[in-house]
């Protein structure tokens, strides 16, 4: 897809404030620190968007990006940063589970990984949550320019099997600095809209 329009249109912290347009979602998930922003800036063709809380541990929302007037991009707060309290995780907890498991228009979750490390425990967890909801996932394995070209088919692997991936779900090679899978992340993402 070839992006000119992006809206920010709400950083919202409960449902009553999702978007009622029905148009259908994809909401992005991370470790923080992993290229979660670069990705979604790669994506929508942009040097920065507009960033609500980009400080870890600030207040936490969901941000929802209208795209092309066609979809929308939500923008979860990273997780795994040590030094967020057990009080602000837990609340992480409920607003995502809350958004997962009633939002309808959900259609999938972009989840990004770092290519160059298996994921972390954080990284299990979350997929793993994924597939107990039934929610498809699009695993994004970014920062590959880190990494020479050989060893890539390797690291997939590792990922795969690390996440104990479902079948159905793509895993994709990406790089925010080169553009790599650009093309595969979007087809990935329009079959699902
Ligand atoms: P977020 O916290 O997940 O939103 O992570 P950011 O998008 O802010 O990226 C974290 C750091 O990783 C920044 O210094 C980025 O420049 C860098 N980064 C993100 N994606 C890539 C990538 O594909 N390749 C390289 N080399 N660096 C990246």
């Amino acid at each position: 897809m070839k992006v000119h329009n992006v809206e920010m249109v709400i950083s919202a912290v409960k449902p009553e404030q999702y978007p009622e347009d029905g148009l259908p979602e994809f909401a992005l998930a991370g470790r923080s620190n992993v290229g979660k922003s670069s990705f979604i800036n790669k994506m929508i063709g942009r040097k920065a968007l507009a960033r609500i809380s980009s400080k870890p541990g600030k207040t936490q929302t969901l941000n929802f990006y209208k795209i092309e007037e066609q979809l929308f991009f939500v923008d979860v707060p990273g997780y795994g940063y040590a030094k967020v309290s057990k009080k602000e995780r837990e609340a992480w907890g409920k607003m995502i589970e809350r958004y997962i498991t009633a939002r309808r228009v959900l259609r999938a979750v972009v989840l990004i990984v770092d290519l160059r490390h298996a994921p972390t425990q954080d990284d299990v967890m979350m997929y793993d949550f994924l597939k107990y909801y039934n929610i498809p996932a699009i695993v994004i394995a970014t920062k590959a320019d880190k990494i020479k070209k050989g060893n890539w088919e390797k690291h997939k692997k590792v990922v795969r099997e690390t996440l104990e991936m479902d079948k159905n779900d793509p895993l994709i090679v990406f790089s925010s600095e080169t553009g790599l899978g650009f093309e595969q992340a979007w087809t990935e993402i329009e079959k699902r809209m």
